[in-house]
């Protein structure tokens, strides 16, 4: 009888051989060592180019790149061929030497981010927004449910989990101010999102149609879009989000290829209008189903606050690449766009505290006190599952993220 080795996971383990998302990493052990392309397997990360150099794979080069990107832009064909490869290789005993447990690594920005946009997707979380921020007018823009609202961010911000979120300052003004004031943040807030990661780019003037989504999107990651809701407030009017949700946006270290997600596939929730043709996905043998079932857990300083379900998205992923190319706008490998905050119907399913306390009026009971808008020394923790096949979850890693101070 053999031994045991970290390749024989429990049975049903979300990050067993049917999920197998990638990330970035350096083993502790070596700090001077390169960054190289690790695979995650239960609780250990497979250094994926090692692996292919023992069982000879034509992917080894590929593989051992300090980032995921030139395997982004290796395209559908081979993100398949790839896969196929690390499901065999995570039964071989020959990879055994190349496993690092997870917490003798340090996991990095997967990706060069190229561009970076957010959506708004959820119309709970939409119709929420706008209740707060404009009481007087219509919950919903006019737009709304004719398009996927969204906005250019700043891709240099993109941070990986564990990196420190540093209280940002600027201008507030309530509306009963007489004049704005500078200071740091007191409304700052999380948003749970899921992020979508642009492998194989698109030629400018040319649009990417709702049915070549999967052509041109590798994988997902969860993501925290951090919002100053004072700064925000005051700013966003008439060009949209500005300097309260540029200072910093958290990513997973690992990115869930999008075939992982096969069994987790689902019909978004039926639109009560007619859409334009080219976001019409009502035609199931025209356009795979664009939802994805997956379940978020959103937790500040260990306590559970919220649970929304991205299965209620009213816009899809396919929908809003769709959208964001048909101007003829190209996409870049490594491009990377927010589904928008997940909220669902229910006030345990707002993916916001904005939401979850109704702009700071109905504070959050905790074991460690009450809770508004987030204080220093906050943890924020995103994690998420997806249904798999046979009844097995598909783990999403976790994104996370502790406030410090502003600079004094
Ligand atoms: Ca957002």
């Amino acid at each position: 009888m053999t031994e045991p080795t970290p390749l024989d996971l429990p049975e049903g383990h979300p990050f067993g051989p049917h999920n197998l998302p990638y990330g970035v990493f350096t083993p502790h052990a070596d700090p001077d060592a390169r960054r190289r392309v690790g695979v995650r397997i239960g609780d250990h990360v497979l250094d994926a180019g090692a692996a292919a150099l023992v069982l000879g794979s034509p992917y080894g080069v590929l593989l051992a790149q300090p980032t995921l990107n030139p395997l982004l832009a290796a395209g559908r064909d081979t993100w398949r061929d790839v896969r196929r490869a690390l499901t065999a290789w995570v039964a071989r005993p020959e990879v055994v030497p190349h496993l690092h447990p997870l917490d003798a690594v340090t996991l990095h920005l997967p990706f060069e981010v190229a561009d970076y946009v957010d959506f708004y997707a959820s119309e709970h979380h939409a119709t929420n927004v706008g209740r707060i921020f404009r009481p007087d007018g219509d919950a919903l823009t006019p737009n709304w449910k004719h398009l996927p609202i969204g906005y250019h961010g700043r891709s240099g911000t993109v941070v990986v989990s564990g990196t420190d979120v540093v209280r940002p300052s600027g201008q507030r003004k309530a509306p009963a101010d007489a004049a704005p004031v500078f200071g740091p943040s007191v409304k700052l807030d999380i948003e749970a999102e899921v992020g979508f990661v642009v492998g194989t780019p698109s030629a400018l003037g040319t649009p990417v149609p709702l049915g070549d989504f999967r052509d041109h999107v590798f994988g997902l990651t969860l993501l925290n879009d951090w919002s100053a809701r004072d700064i925000q407030a005051w700013e966003y009017v008439p060009l949209g989000p500005f300097l309260g949700k540029s200072f910093a946006t958290s990513v997973s270290p690992w990115i869930t290829p999008l075939d992982a997600l096969d069994a987790a596939r689902v019909a978004p929730p039926a639109r009560d209008r007619a859409l334009l043709p080219y976001l019409d996905d009502t035609d199931p043998a025209a356009v795979e189903p664009g939802g994805y079932d997956l379940r978020i857990t959103v937790t500040l300083n260990g306590h559970t606050v919220a649970e929304p379900p991205f299965a209620g998205m009213y816009w899809t992923a396919a929908q809003q690449l769709a959208h964001l190319t048909v101007n003829g706008a190209s996409l870049r490998t490594g491009d990377l766009f927010g589904s928008g905050t997940v909220s669902g119907p229910d006030r345990a399913q707002r993916g916001s505290l904005l939401e979850l306390t109704w702009n700071g009026t109905e504070p959050l009971e905790l074991p460690d006190g009450k809770r508004t808008f987030l204080e220093d020394g906050d943890v924020v923790t995103l994690t998420a599952w997806a249904p798999g096949p046979d009844g097995v979850r598909v783990g999403l890693g976790e994104v996370t993220g502790r406030i410090v101070p502003a600079p004094s």
